[in-house]
């Protein structure tokens, strides 16, 4: 008997954490980040305290109560004390690992809890693209996904209260990160330095890092199967294990419409050749019945931006590197030049490493737009981008005086840079990303409208709030397409693979599945908040 127990992902859009038991082996799907009952709680100002360790999260139900399964220098004195009486405690013994699906968030983020003994199979891509976010973005102690800074329990200087402190001295620690795609021996050097070291040497004011070469997924004790599958972010694949009832293959998120849908499709008729027991399936957007594709978009936000006299700024992922190689063919088909931020030209950089055909920042129709800072110390790596590519480099005045030469690739948050440009009458503001999914982000939507109200730039592909909730307008329709495949494509791709038993996650409307599969012989199980299923 092999179980399945649903620790995340259940009536929610992430944060999936499924616990794969087979006899004495245990493997987790995914370690996400639970950003609904996060928000919950937390907002900006108002964070989990990282010198609390494990206890906030634990104490406000968003990470299991699984002694054993965490960072030890993370669970402060007598932590465990206070959640043993909870009915989803459980002291858990040893991990073989997790397969990560892809390098969202909402699926790798609370990897950074996990003891450093457990190994994280993903493709090199995954890994690689974590380590860029990493090394470019944030540092609290819930996004460390890649490799993180040990800490101990002490009284902070002049201080009484005791708390897990960064020890300035221990090097960051890597995590094992074993590749599903590829062997990891046959990485060119060049890669295999990014990973151990980085990009560039390290200087005196950076920390040394313990690194952990990557290694190939064969030492998993149980047999796996990797397949890359089309994401809105690359190196997504689904997973395979082979168990004691048989195969239980796990989807991660995929589409069937953007560039990689054949991907997908290999997926399907693979998986379908293991004939496999269960099929852990999204569900994200179960509801809809088409989704534009990537070559829709691409046509729709050519045409809006060749008909733009003035300046045009791009609201898009900018980790969806096929997203944003749409919009560099847009920039070549409209003689402008795709300004990016430094993360982005960073996650390029990195990307390359592994597809060499993905354009970096040397590309003549690229180049980095460089923004206000306030520190006499901008991040290195930041310092270490904008020098490489030093003649790449664009400022707000160079923006701000050729206006119809960019498209920017900005989001709402880097909106504080246009007094700095001031876009001129005729100026487009693009929207290619989701519509809004929660309160909060409703209220930075108004506030978004505000900015383009004040600075009188025209709208497009915005939801707008309306008595039916937030909607894009008719014209504006057409330039996004989503990372998740639609209604029609899941049950497609559920009947080709033609398992015993179908498990929806990351999904609100997991009755869907129960609803359209009844005449297939697949039979549906909903899964519930921590609870198990046998197989
Ligand atoms: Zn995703």
């Amino acid at each position: 008997m092999v179980k399945l127990t649903f620790y995340g992902g259940v009536d929610e859009i992430g944060g999936n954490k499924v616990l794969v038991e087979d006899g004495a082996h245990r493997l987790f799907l995914d370690f996400g980040f639970p950003y609904k009952g996060y928000k919950l709680f937390y907002e900006e100002y108002l964070k989990p305290r990282g010198g609390a360790g494990l206890l906030d999260p634990l104490a406000l139900g968003l990470l299991p109560p699984l002694e054993g399964l965490y960072r030890s220098d993370l669970a402060t004195p007598g932590l465990w004390e206070q959640f043993r009486h909870l009915p989803l405690y459980r002291e858990l013994g040893d991990v073989d690992g997790v397969l990560l699906s892809h390098a969202h968030l909402d699926h790798s983020g609370y990897i950074s809890l996990l003891h450093e003994g457990i190994p994280v199979y993903a493709t090199a891509m995954t890994a690689f693209i974590s380590k860029a976010m990493q090394d470019s973005g944030r540092s609290d102690f819930d996004q460390q996904v890649c490799y993180f800074s040990p800490t101990t329990f002490q009284c902070p200087n002049g201080w009484k209260q005791e708390a897990c402190v960064a020890d300035p001295k221990a090097s960051r620690k890597q995590r094992q990160f074993r590749i599903g795609d590829l062997e990891p021996e046959n990485l060119h050097q060049e890669a295999t330095t990014f990973w151990t070291q980085g990009f560039w040497e390290k200087t005196p004011q950076q920390k040394a890092l313990q690194s952990s070469p990557l290694t190939g997924h064969h030492a998993c004790p149980l047999n796996l199967r990797c397949f890359p599958v089309d994401h809105s972010i690359l190196g997504a694949s689904a997973w395979a294990v082979e168990t004691n009832s048989g195969w239980v293959v796990y989807s991660g998120d995929l589409r069937l419409h953007g560039k990689r849908a054949a991907l997908t499709q290999t997926f399907a008729d693979e998986a379908a050749q293991l004939r496999p027991k269960a099929l852990i399936l999204e569900g994200t957007n179960v509801l809809r019945d088409t989704n534009a594709t990537e070559e829709e978009l691409h046509q729709n936000a050519r045409r809006a931006i060749a008909d733009s006299s003035g300046l045009v700024i791009a609201d898009f992922s900018a980790r969806d590197v096929d997203r944003l190689l749409t919009f560099l063919d847009i920039a070549r088909e409209t003689n402008r030049k795709l300004a990016i931020l430094p993360k982005d030209a960073y996650l390029l950089k990195t990307v390359q490493l592994l597809q060499p055909e993905v354009p970096a920042a040397e590309d003549d129709s690229l180049v980095i737009y460089q923004d206000t800072v306030a520190s006499r110390h901008p991040s290195l790596w930041m310092r270490n981008i904008c020098e490489e590519y030093g003649s790449k480099v664009v400022l707000a005045s160079d923006v701000g005086s050729a206006q119809d030469e960019f498209i920017l690739c900005f989001s709402f948050f880097d909106l504080n840079e246009l007094p700095s440009i001031r876009p001129k009458p005729g100026s487009l503001y693009l929207y290619s990303s989701s519509e809004p999914h929660d309160e909060e982000q409703e209220i930075d939507f108004r506030r978004l409208h505000a900015w383009l109200t004040h600075f009188n730039l025209k709208g497009l592909g915005l939801p707008v709030e309306t008595a039916q909730g937030w909607q894009i307008p008719e014209d504006g329709r057409g330039l996004h397409a989503s990372g998740h495949a639609c209604g029609p494509d899941l049950l497609m791709i559920a009947r080709r693979i033609q398992p015993e038993v179908l498990i929806p996650v990351h999904t609100e409307h997991a009755e869907f599945y129960a609803q359209q599969l009844g005449d297939t012989g697949i039979r549906v199980i909903l899964p519930t908040a921590g609870g198990t299923i046998e197989i």
